[in-house]
């Protein structure tokens, strides 16, 4: 601003006269610099007093040094940071605590060892009706719970949070219907986000309502049905929503999603309760069951696993 800088004394026209000719009288007295090292002016302009101070060094490059001095200074401070985080000891980096506990894994897609067992086709206990809470009345056969159109919907006893959960289910043998009316269930993660269960296998349907979609929110990324009577495989990692104090939603619920080992959704944004019609809602809540749907087809699960993260 303004071709000489004023946060500079020196840079001052005023300043620079008066430096230049004690300089020049120094030289004419005694050929050389003579050392001044500091020396306070008055300088009166329009009313106002400046009181200057005026440093000067005998050796020349001792003032082009001191000139420079608040640069080396700054340049020196910007380097110290890259110089002290050159760690050179990998064990500098090595983080012992705290230790992951051991967990045993299953063979193939059998429960861990500290898995929460919620279905292995002996008895229904985890489980009850999502109408009235009495006792969940699917059907119990050859290891595996097969809806029973009109018993309506059968959720946990137990609540759930953030959870990995293993399930495997099983579309009817005897094809009937087309689109959603297709062997349709569904896996409601904290009783209110669905995951659907749908015959997909040569059967079209609206692609954020198949196999593997979070229905009418997220397309899966493919279609992986296995055919009309053959076990397939959901496992999924769920992350609850986050709500704070004033029942704001801070951090939406995400689904990763493996269909018969494919991935199809992949970290995906829950936009809120799962809606025949309509969007999202997001209300506060804390923990809740899973809930199996029955939509008035024969679908068939077994091997239903939990683990709470
Ligand atoms: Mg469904």
């Amino acid at each position: 601003m303004g071709g000489h800088n004023s946060g500079d004394h020196k840079g001052h026209p005023y300043v620079r006269n008066l430096i230049g000719s004690s300089k020049n009288q120094r030289l004419e007295n005694n050929g050389h610099l003579s050392p001044k090292p500091i020396r306070k002016r008055k300088i009166n302009q329009v009313g106002l007093t400046l009181m200057v101070t005026q440093i000067e060094y005998s050796h020349p490059l001792n003032s082009f040094v001191m000139n420079r001095l608040p640069l080396f200074v700054i340049f020196s401070l910007a380097f110290l940071p890259a110089t002290f985080s050159q760690i050179t000891d990998p064990k500098a980096t090595e983080v012992w605590s705290p230790e992951p506990r051991v967990v045993t894994p299953g063979t193939g897609a059998l429960p861990p060892s500290d898995a929460m067992v919620l279905l292995d086709g002996t008895h229904l206990k985890e489980w009850m009706s999502a109408k009235d809470s009495s006792a969940a009345a699917w059907t119990l056969q050859d290891g595996a719970a097969t809806v029973k159109p009109a018993a309506g919907d059968i959720m946990t006893r137990r609540t759930f949070g953030d959870v990995q959960l293993h399930l495997e289910f099983r579309e009817p043998t005897v094809v009937k219907g087309e689109g959603q009316g297709r062997g349709n269930s569904g896996i409601f993660l904290q009783g209110r986000y669905e995951l659907q269960v749908l015959d997909c296998y040569q059967n079209r349907t609206y692609s954020n309502g198949q196999t593997g979609s979070i229905y009418k929110q997220s397309i899966p990324l493919v279609n992986a049905c296995r055919k009309p009577g053959e076990w397939q495989t959901y496992d999924i990692m769920f992350t609850a929503p986050r709500f704070n104090k004033d029942s704001i939603l801070t951090a939406p619920a995400r689904i990763t999603v493996l269909h018969n080992g494919v991935v199809v959704q992949l970290n995906t944004e829950i936009k809120g309760t799962t809606e025949y019609i309509g969007l999202p809602k997001n209300m506060a809540h804390g923990k809740g069951p899973l809930k199996l749907q029955d939509h008035g087809d024969l679908v068939s699960y077994r091997n239903i696993w939990v683990r709470e993260l």
